[in-house]
């Protein structure tokens, strides 16, 4: 949606094809970080971001048993107004990017559309076939085809492209559990809770708790076998201040599991298509950066092809400059995510450990610095990218 935008604005025509009916979708995460708040600034779209539901993350906080938790990252530390991390509901800022593209007239944003097949001609990727709501097999033409279809992007393996795997220790579920009135505000920090093989997190939405609950990969038959009773206690044992509410966990149906991968492409293009985002480089949810990641590759795509496009004619070069600029940063991204798995998740999901590490602890406690390196990191990652200059706008007034 952020590259269909971009693009638009360039004067590029572009089509995105979303598989799903609306963009409603718990599991994906809701942290909008401060790259991604100041090139929505750079697009002048910052007030009417502002306006969405949103609640405004501080810290970055792990709990200690018996006693206070820690602090590990201060966002204050960072230069205003790019020191939170908006939680928002994915939907709505979807919904959002959707509202200022429709405005782009080059741009055509085809909702219930699945791209299954690509159309290939004279040893290039020519455009894609996609099923219409309707059924109907239909085909689309295009100077390049960009698959950002996410972790099981069909694109990708129809243009033969296979991701290296790393190993994922943890798989998530997701519910929802409500959040009373006095409750709400702004959110001092995401304390996650661990117990032995298991960890619990509460996103805040504005009346209810989205919550993910982690457990070893493969657990998903037994945890369902326990029956809802046995995962209420599951919950109610993990976070006791919500055990009050466990019953609005009606049945198993109300618990979504989702298969978290790590992974990436050895090769993000061949010849009229390139993969960017989770297509190219699945991110696991350890730190919540996996959006703000894609749409950074977003940002350089239309940054090196706007031009390419406008000249309608996209070299592998040009594809290959994108690659380049990207892949270092999610190469660092995702061995910071690799380091965390191994040492808080893996020792936790295998019962070895039920807490953050006392290392990591202690150097929270008396470096000083780390609690501005994290934040810094999480909030604006390597090699932030900046709005191209002709997607810039003043901001709009209303
Ligand atoms: C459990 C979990 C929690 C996470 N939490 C966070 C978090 O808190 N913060 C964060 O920044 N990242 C988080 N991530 C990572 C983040 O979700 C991804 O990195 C990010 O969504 C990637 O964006 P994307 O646009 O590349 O792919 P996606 O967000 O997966 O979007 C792909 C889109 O393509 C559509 N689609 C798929 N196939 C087709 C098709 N064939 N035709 C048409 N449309 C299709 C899908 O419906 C979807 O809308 C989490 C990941 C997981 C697994």
């Amino acid at each position: 949606m952020m590259l269909g935008l971009l693009l638009a604005r360039a004067g590029v025509r572009v089509t995105v094809l979303e598989k799903h009916a609306d963009f409603l979708r718990d599991f994906r995460g809701d942290t909008v970080h401060p790259s991604t708040i100041r090139l929505i600034d750079e697009l002048g779209l910052g007030q009417e971001f502002r306006r969405l539901p949103q609640s405004r993350l501080k810290n970055v906080v792990f709990p200690v048993p018996g006693g206070p938790p820690v602090t590990m990252g201060d966002f204050n530390a960072l230069p205003p107004p790019y020191n939170y991390v908006a939680m928002m509901p994915q939907w709505d800022f979807l919904s959002f990017l959707a509202g200022a593209a429709a405005q782009e007239p080059g741009f055509t944003l085809l909702m219930s559309h699945t791209a299954t097949s690509l159309v290939r001609n004279g040893g290039r990727v020519r455009g894609v076939r996609f099923r219409t709501p309707d059924g109907m097999q239909d085909e689309l033409l295009a100077d390049l085809v960009v698959a950002t279809d996410g972790r099981h992007s069909a694109l990708r393996t129809a243009a033969g492209l296979a991701p290296k795997e790393f190993p994922v220790p943890f798989d998530t579920w997701w519910f929802r559990l409500p959040r009373y009135p006095s409750e709400t505000g702004e959110v001092a920090g995401l304390v996650p809770a661990f117990g032995p093989g298991e960890a619990l997190l509460a996103l805040f939405r504005n009346d209810y708790y989205q919550m993910g609950y982690l457990a070893a990969k493969g657990t998903d038959a037994r945890i369902r076998a326990e029956g809802v009773e046995g995962f209420r206690r599951r919950v109610a044992a993990l976070r006791p201040d919500l055990a009050d509410r466990v019953d609005a966990i009606e049945s198993l149906e109300d618990l979504h599991w989702l298969d978290v991968r790590l992974n990436r492409l050895h090769t993000w293009h061949i010849n009229g298509l390139l993969c960017i985002g989770d297509a190219a480089h699945a991110m696991s949810p350890a730190g919540g950066v996996g959006i703000n990641l894609a749409i950074q590759d977003a940002a350089a795509a239309a940054e090196y092809l706007a031009p390419a496009l406008l000249r309608g004619r996209v070299t592998t070069a040009d594809l290959e400059k994108v690659e380049r600029r990207r892949r270092l940063p999610t190469v660092i991204v995702q061995s910071v995510q690799r380091i965390m798995q191994r040492a808080v998740f893996v020792p936790i999901m295998t019962g070895k450990r039920t807490k953050f590490p006392a290392a990591a602890l202690f150097l929270a406690r008396h470096v000083p610095a780390i609690r501005t390196i994290i934040p810094r990191f999480i909030a604006f990652g390597p090699r932030p990218e900046h709005a191209p200059a002709f997607a810039r706008r003043a901001p709009q007034h209303s």
